[in-house]
């Protein structure tokens, strides 16, 4: 729907970060648009009241809306920042396992040490989902240990970045070409890599079907996938993180106009915006829609007037991780403390301090609206962070960064306002930061 065929967009800006977008067989092609299933059965969770039997249990992924502070879930198909469907998507808790898979084809071959270097770039990925879900997520991953021979040319799966059905028969003809050495009864996750001579496979879109729509392999429906290409060489390990983010139901943060700035919304601020940011934490909301983070751990606001807290860094466990303010029926303003974590980078474009930013559940996946249209230019999007400082650029750091890197409060008596919320940095102790935030 968003990913026009003739993407010109330069590699910098590579469409590495599709939108995974579930289909079934209702899945109809319009002049080249897929869209999605107008309902998808399996797909909506209800946007209705919140279940008592959800509670608030620590750590558990849910479907349904339980917080005040939580965002209707909008009924479609694709990702959203409500509450995750996890009958389609797959829980980001516990221990996942993925297996990699290795293919070749008839007209495509690897060269010499190409496997072991995939397995040694990857073997990096599984410690960011550690670190970001404070232990809650244990990816483990699996590599095979040989190629696997797809018996076609790889041109047969040209359409496997706009077309679920070729992706999937892509996904199909791979476990099958595994098959024979791999149990699939295993896997939650299977991750198709190429090589780098197979160029039909220029990006790395990631694949969820909905329950009956999947590959079975071993007894086993296999409805998670991600089919990498070779933005991998650009982006390095992380964008296994960004796909299998999309696995897990996260949006993507960047604009699917390819004639906006790409990465207005968030900048380098949460790893579904730009996978090569200094700041590839993902947001406490997107933590707090995984499980990873307690309601206990969100200061909920629903009412006016004022009120202090204290915020302790979103790298690391323990405490409050945000205020989030519900502003409307589906749009929320959160407030956190983005101290340097491990998963940062230290340096000029990591300006340490109190991020806010907005969230809603009006328009889905890289902004894209009801019914699949693209985003205008400007928004708005899934997430969008409150600039300290419109119009005034870090120009020493990335083009996709420089806009919001200094978007924080970094000295006590910094204050945005947005929406009728107005956020202070108050007072700092420590690595935590007290803010006052008013709600008129
Ligand atoms: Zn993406």
């Amino acid at each position: 729907m968003s990913e026009p065929a003739n993407d010109r967009r330069s590699r910098r800006r590579m469409w590495t970060s599709l939108s995974v977008r579930v289909r079934t067989a209702l899945a109809v092609v319009v002049a080249g648009v897929l869209l999605a299933p107008a309902v998808p059965a399996t797909a909506a969770s209800p946007a209705g009241a919140p279940s008592a039997a959800g509670g608030s249990a620590v750590g558990a992924a849910r479907s349904t809306l339980v917080s005040p502070c939580q965002l209707p879930t909008p009924a479609t198909g694709w990702q959203h920042e409500g509450p995750t469907n996890y009958a389609t998507w797959l829980p980001p808790s516990g221990t996942v396992r993925g297996i990699v898979l290795f293919v070749d084809f008839t007209n495509a071959a690897p060269v010499a040490g190409e496997l072991a270097g995939r397995t040694s770039m990857f073997s990096a990925a599984p410690n960011v989902f550690t670190q970001a879900s404070y232990g809650a997520l244990n990816l483990q991953l699996t590599f095979d240990t040989a190629w696997r021979h797809i018996l076609q040319p790889h041109g047969n799966f040209a359409g496997y970045k706009s077309s679920f059905t070729t992706q999937r028969s892509y996904v199909a003809a791979a476990v099958a070409a595994a098959n024979a050495a791999i149990d699939f009864s295993s896997y939650q996750i299977v991750y198709v890599v190429p090589p780098k001579s197979a160029t039909t496979f220029d990006i790395s879109p990631a694949w969820v079907a909905a329950p009956g729509g999947g590959v079975t392999a071993d007894g086993v429906e296999l409805r998670h996938a991600v089919t990498f290409g070779q933005d991998v060489d650009y982006w390095g390990y992380k964008i296994l993180n960004h796909e299998t983010g999309h696995l897990f139901g996260l949006p993507d943060l960047y604009s699917y106009n390819n004639a906006d700035s790409i990465h207005r919304a968030v900048g380098g601020w949460d790893l579904m915006g730009l996978i090569s940011a200094s700041a590839p934490d993902l947001f406490a909301w997107h933590k707090w829609k995984a499980g990873w983070l307690t309601d206990s751990q969100i200061d909920c606001r629903t009412t006016t007037g004022s009120a202090s807290t204290v915020l302790t860094p979103l790298g690391a466990a323990g405490g409050t991780k945000a205020v989030v303010v519900h502003t409307g029926g589906n749009t929320a303003v959160v407030v956190e403390n983005r101290q340097v974590s491990t998963l940062d980078v230290a340096s000029g474009c990591f300006q340490a301090g109190v991020l806010v930013y907005r969230v809603t559940t009006a328009v889905f996946s890289g902004g894209a609206w009801p019914g699949g249209n693209v985003p205008p230019i400007g928004g708005p999007f899934p997430v969008e962070v409150v600039d300290r400082t419109p119009g005034l650029d870090v120009t020493t750091c990335s083009a996709d960064e420089k806009a919001l890197v200094n978007a924080t409060l970094t000295t006590i008596g910094h204050t945005v306002t947005y929406g009728g919320v107005t956020v202070q940095l108050t007072n700092t102790l420590g690595n935590d930061r007290e803010v006052s935030v008013t709600v008129v």
